[in-house]
């Protein structure tokens, strides 16, 4: 380890899916440890064994690849200070919680779960009365070997108060009577999130901890079990929570709460990051619309707020949107493939042009069925479309040119947008009518809606010849019917 290189952290239980939150602190740790020149490092922290999820793991490292978050040492990267799953770890909090009971900080307790569930109820919370500190080191040891279960507690202080200063939060206090001695060492041998944390973070030298606000106070009692070790404290960076609104929490049930689920709702992995990265920090100049590299060079702890961020999905929406028009024609043409494959016009048009018609319309990749069916859902419609005093048409006006549109399109020498354009607007030149008014004839005869991505002349281009010309006669004969 390099010597005052910042080590960073990600650490999320595989408890089933990626929360925004846990990927909005994957991603400050990973800038802060960039801007720094640091390292940055995934521990997963599968302790709590009854709310292990099968494959989160897996989905876990996917997301965070996917994502763009590669991590310098890791499960499946590897590094110097793994195993990084902490139920590898097993034996290691052991041994450190033994060295705490040498040095009085901590003890072993046999109370049975009645006992523990007949303490008394003090202002609503039940807290743990010391019973086994008194216990000898004769008899602890004899109830060890005799096999009955135990756990191992952290001795807290009872007097005093205990403080530290968050990066982003300020001086926390906590009086010491009000802490609870916390189990280290659960029953099944395995160690509480209160206490892997505090040793695997020292043990992988990670010396800057950035996490969610529900940590705020109980980081006393992580320091208290620094202090006992003698080593150094880490700084802390927490950060504020992400509400769906003033009241609630971004929970699951809002069904945008995890990575998964917006990239399932049509947003672009650029945009997902640019929004998270705004949801609890902002640049000096308040920029929104940002890149990966500048995110690294912009970011600042100074620039993190104490205020809950709102989850605002009309504003992802929006990002994305710009990301879209953005883009490079070919990488928005194989984003939006797999969503043309599923709506109706499903390989029937050149992918090419469509996606050409609807980059700049589209602000997240699910609405691009909706956007293209209209080209397959044509049929009789009403004429009053051909009503539009700004674009100098009229039904009457239809009647007259459609006929005319027809007969120039059928003899076109070459069939492509350019080639349409210039005959179409040719024909309103020698009728000495405005080209709007013969564009939107001809779009609104070969569609039958109001409004269209794409013009007239690329729309007739997708369409091809003969289909086009199939619904100007179409048209026509509506129009004569009346
Ligand atoms: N495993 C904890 C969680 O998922 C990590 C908290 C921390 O970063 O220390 O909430």
């Amino acid at each position: 380890m390099e010597k005052n290189q910042v080590r960073t952290r990600f650490a999320p239980s595989p408890t089933g899916y990626l929360h925004i939150g846990g990927l909005r602190t994957a991603l400050y740790s990973y800038l802060y440890a960039k801007k720094t020149g640091g390292k940055f490092i995934l521990r997963i922290e599968d302790t709590d064994q009854n709310r292990l999820v099968a494959d989160s793991i897996d989905n876990i490292l996917k997301t965070m690849k996917e994502a763009g978050l590669f991590y310098d040492e890791g499960p499946d990267v590897g590094g110097d200070y793994g195993p990084y799953i902490q139920s590898q770890r097993k034996n290691e909090y052991l041994k450190y919680a033994k060295i705490l009971i040498e040095k009085g900080e901590a003890y072993y307790c046999f109370c049975t779960k009645e006992r523990l569930e007949n303490l008394p109820d003090e202002k609503g919370a039940r807290k743990y009365d010391k019973h086994c500190l008194a216990l000898s080191k004769e008899e602890t040891q004899k109830r060890i070997e005799s096999g009955e279960p135990f756990v191992i507690r952290q001795n807290m202080p009872t007097e005093g108060i205990s403080s530290y200063v968050d990066a982003v939060f300020g001086e926390i206090s906590v009086k010491n009577e009000e802490l609870e001695d916390n189990i280290l060492i659960k029953s099944d041998g395995m160690p509480t999130y209160n206490f892997a944390n505090v040793i695997d973070d020292h043990l992988m030298g990670i010396n800057v901890v950035m996490r969610g606000t529900e940590y705020l106070t109980s980081t006393p009692k992580y320091n208290l079990l620094y202090d006992a070790f003698g080593w150094k404290r880490p700084m802390y960076i927490h950060m504020p929570p992400i509400m769906r609104d003033k009241e609630h929490k971004l929970s699951k049930r809002d069904g945008a709460a995890s990575y998964e689920d917006l990239i399932e709702k049509g947003y672009i992995k650029e945009a997902i990051i640019n929004y998270i990265v705004l949801l609890g920090w902002s640049p000096k100049n308040d920029r929104e619309k940002m890149s990966f590299e500048e995110m690294q060079q912009l970011f600042s702890i100074e620039g993190i707020n104490r205020s809950p961020a709102i989850f605002d999905e009309v504003k992802l929406k929006w990002l994305n949107g710009l990301y879209i028009k953005e883009m490079d024609s070919d990488k928005f043409l194989h984003l939006a493939a797999p969503y043309l494959d599923k709506s109706k016009v499903a390989g029937k048009y050149d992918y090419v042009k469509l996606a050409k018609i609807i980059q700049g319309r589209t602000e997240a990749l699910t609405e691009i069925p909706e956007k293209v069916n209209f080209l397959e859902e044509f049929d009789k419609y009403d004429i009053n479309l051909f009503e539009n005093a700004k674009q100098k048409s009229s039904i009457e006006n239809a009647k007259k040119f459609l006929p005319k549109i027809i007969y120039v399109l059928q003899n076109i020498s070459t069939w492509d947008n350019a080639s349409l354009y210039n005959v179409l607007t040719d024909l309103a030149a020698q009728e000495d009518v405005k080209k709007s008014g013969i564009l939107w004839i001809t779009r609104i005869a070969i569609s039958g809606k109001e409004s269209t991505p794409g013009g007239a002349t690329e729309l007739a281009d997708l369409l091809g010849k003969e289909e086009t010309l199939k619904r100007l006669l179409f048209s026509l004969d509506l129009l004569n019917k009346v």
